[in-house]
């Protein structure tokens, strides 16, 4: 693996050796307006998408994409790469060094950039790690897509993302905000900033209770509103996009009156709670994928865990129906690390069957995730003056929405890394 990896970066340190790049789409998704062009030239310079004209122009370095769709390199908002969507996930933290988890974090980063998705974010992950992996992959030391990662889920006590649930409770510990849980407002404060310090992009808040966390309840509200706005008027000083992960509606009503930007998963998302989220712009990052996967893996998990798996797992995707249609903001997200990485693209099609269209379906995973993070002046769309980041379909996934799950081509920051 490590070796086709190497190779594939000479091969792409040579091509981009060359200044100009025409690539010759076939057809084009205009993601700002929702639009297919036929017949596109895309020139690139240096990593910048320089110019896009009608008709194929000719040029030196002609890379010939007219028997496939071209759009810009999709972006999942809900990932956890260090994970490995295995049954021993509750055990394997007590038996491995970080060194272990780092190197599938590096593996997950490759099989999630050549499934397309040349941005992600990491809403939960040990920030020893994926700090540095995000430093490797920025370097061109090992391939991968994008990162803008949250470091430690903030969590209150016993929350879904108190990492000390569920074991001995001489091995439980009290931790505190440094570990990312809080309780009460000057803990909020401080935990916003300590991941500030450790070097977070995002902030992920668990504001009710989980799936997969050893814990009873899957939906209780979990953060108060005082710490809630607390949280919030820290993100704002460090200008940090929030995103929080929630099912139950209570727990989820409080953060997006406190002002968060993403609602993860939503499960029991009420009409009230669609209708803040209109009236605030919070989008909906729905992970049905993981919906489905838990829901059918329910018999693997612990005991404590398999109710909340049969239950929640399958109703995600009829939430995401309702918010759909009632006009909610959508952002593209799989909670990728509950299954395998690399099955990113499977949200699409589940995201097609619940009613959205497949051109919204698309834009989800880029102009409106670029928004999301605030970076849709440089990625989320194929235009002069954007990053050249670009994946390609063969066919026409507008036809079908399954060809999503097979990306033929893909560049990040003008650098091949799959064709
Ligand atoms: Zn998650």
């Amino acid at each position: 693996m490590v070796k086709q990896s190497v190779c594939i970066l000479l091969f792409v340190f040579s091509l981009s050796a060359f200044s100009t790049e025409i690539i010759h789409a076939g057809r084009l998704i205009d993601t700002e307006r929702g639009k297919v062009l036929e017949k596109q030239s895309i020139v690139i310079e240096n990593g910048v998408i320089v110019d896009v004209k009608n008709g194929y122009i000719d040029g030196k370095n002609i890379i010939d994409l007219k028997d496939s769709t071209v759009m810009p390199g999709l972006m999942d908002m809900h990932t956890h790469l260090m994970s490995g969507a295995t049954p021993s996930s509750y055990t394997e933290k007590f038996f491995h060094e970080e060194s272990f988890f780092a190197i599938r974090a590096v593996v997950n980063a490759e099989k999630t950039l050549m499934a397309g998705f040349t941005t992600v974010r990491d809403l939960g992950s040990d920030p020893k790690v994926t700090r540095e992996l995000d430093d490797a992959i920025d370097k061109g030391v090992v391939p991968g897509p994008r990162l803008f990662n949250a470091g430690k889920s903030i969590a209150t006590t016993g929350g879904h993302a108190d990492p000390t649930n569920g074991v001995h409770i001489d091995m439980m510990k009290d931790p505190g905000p440094k570990e990312g849980v809080i309780n009460g407002p000057e803990d909020a404060y401080k935990a916003v900033r300590q991941r500030y310090k450790e070097g977070s992009d995002v902030i992920k808040l668990t504001v009710t209770g989980g799936v997969l966390s050893l814990a009873k309840s899957g939906d209780n509200p979990q953060f108060t509103d005082e710490e809630l706005e607390a949280i919030m008027k820290a993100a704002k000083d460090y200008d940090f996009v929030v995103a929080v992960h929630a099912h139950g509606a209570e727990g989820m009503k409080r953060a997006i009156r406190a002002g968060v930007h993403s609602v993860e998963h939503g499960t029991y998302m009420d009409d009230e709670a669609m209708r803040l989220m209109k009236k605030n712009g919070t989008y909906y990052v729905p992970t049905i994928t993981a919906g489905k996967w838990v829901a059918e893996k329910a018999e693997t998990y612990p005991e404590v865990v398999q109710p909340k798996a049969k239950a929640v797992g399958p109703k995600i995707q009829s939430t995401f129906a309702e918010a759909y249609k009632k006009g909610v903001k959508i952002a593209f997200g799989t909670d990728a690390g509950v299954f395998p990485h690399g099955l990113n693209g499977r949200e699409f099609e589940y995201m097609v069957e619940a009613g959205m269209p497949a051109m919204e379906a698309i834009q989800s995973a880029t102009i409106e995730s670029a928004k999301l993070l605030r970076v849709d002046a440089t990625l989320g769309s194929v235009k002069k003056g954007k990053v050249a980041d670009l994946i390609a379909v063969k066919g026409n996934p507008l036809d079908n929405i399954k060809l999503m799950q097979e990306v033929s081509f893909v560049m990040k920051d003008g650098v091949i890394y799959k064709q």
